[in-house]
């Protein structure tokens, strides 16, 4: 049986911002997003069947349709016509579910790219996003990675210099929260503040890490945060231990810290993980 296993990262938002909505209820942004190493694997073989199955290490977490890795699975197939062998996808899921790190889409971008390869397509990039988009608005940027600015519905991507290495400690509260009901409350992208993206994209190609540390912004969080208070507690509690800069991430509820030295970021690390068991030491990575 063909098979092999990726790595599928999660994301963070360096920025965030909402820009307006379209008439199909679409809401437009403007966003800078970064790779993080924390990842799931995720392990796709073809099978002789012809059936699609599904395992993760999670209970609670969907194996049938609902689960996007299985999706992305089905609509390879579907548009590119390549010979159904059928698939067995195994994820062992490490990034925290409905927390803003797009943990759905990175298992989605995995399957397609994993897929690709086992049928020797050699879709090549772009065709790959155009194939993911239709999964999701972020499946796109989970295929490439790296630091990007993401414009459109989170589709439209430019490729930015690569952020200067830091740790990262993210912190995820025991609480979900609803992409869709969080846009519901942005007033369809009349905001105020926004983030410096233009001062953003400055610092980054300055590699001036002070300068994207002072600028983490995210619209959304005054929203999320407005329903949980435990977002500025973290937020607070990574700043006074050492953290450069705290920002939440996506929709939330996950809120990390930048740090440029491992130790200041282990005691971060091991404050939140007290109090919050869903809570992990990483790095930016490509
Ligand atoms: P984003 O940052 O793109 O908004 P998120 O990190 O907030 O995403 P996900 O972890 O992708 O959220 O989970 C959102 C929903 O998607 C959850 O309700 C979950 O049940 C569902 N879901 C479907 N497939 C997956 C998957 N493979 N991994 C995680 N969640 C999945």
């Amino acid at each position: 049986m063909k098979s092999m296993t990726r790595e599928a990262k999660a994301k963070i938002n360096l920025t965030l911002d909402v820009t307006g909505k379209r008439p199909n209820g679409y809401h437009t942004v403007k966003m800078v997003m970064q790779t993080v190493a924390l990842h799931d694997d995720v392990t796709v073989a073809l099978n002789e069947d012809g059936g699609f199955y599904l395992k993760n290490n999670l209970p609670y977490l969907p194996c049938d349709d609902r689960n996007l890795a299985m999706r992305a699975a089905k609509l390879f197939y579907e548009v590119t016509g390549a010979p159904n062998a059928g698939t067995r996808i195994e994820i062992t899921k490490r990034i925290p579910v409905a927390a803003g790190l797009a943990g759905g889409s990175t298992d989605a971008a995995a399957v397609l790219c994993a897929l690709d390869t086992l049928h020797d397509r050699r879709l090549g990039v772009e065709r790959l996003c155009e194939i993911g988009v239709k999964l999701g608005a972020d499946v796109p940027y989970c295929i490439r990675g790296g630091t990007m600015l993401a414009q459109g519905i989170g589709e439209e991507l430019t490729a930015l210099p690569p952020m200067p290495r830091c740790f990262v400690v993210l912190c995820k509260p025991p609480f979900s929260v609803s992409t869709a009901g969080v846009y519901a409350e942005m007033n369809g992208g009349n905001v105020s503040p926004r983030p410096d993206t233009a001062g953003m994209l400055r610092a980054l190609a300055d590699a001036d890490y002070a300068g994207i540390c002072h600028r983490l912004y995210n619209v959304m969080e005054p929203v999320t945060g407005g329903h949980h208070p435990e977002i500025a507690d973290i937020r607070s509690t990574l700043l006074s231990c050492g953290a450069d800069g705290a920002v939440m991430s996506g929709s939330g509820p996950t809120t990390y810290g930048l740090f440029c030295a491992r130790e200041t970021a282990e005691t971060a690390y091991e404050t939140l993980k007290k109090a919050f068991p869903d809570t992990h030491l990483t790095e930016i990575c490509d």
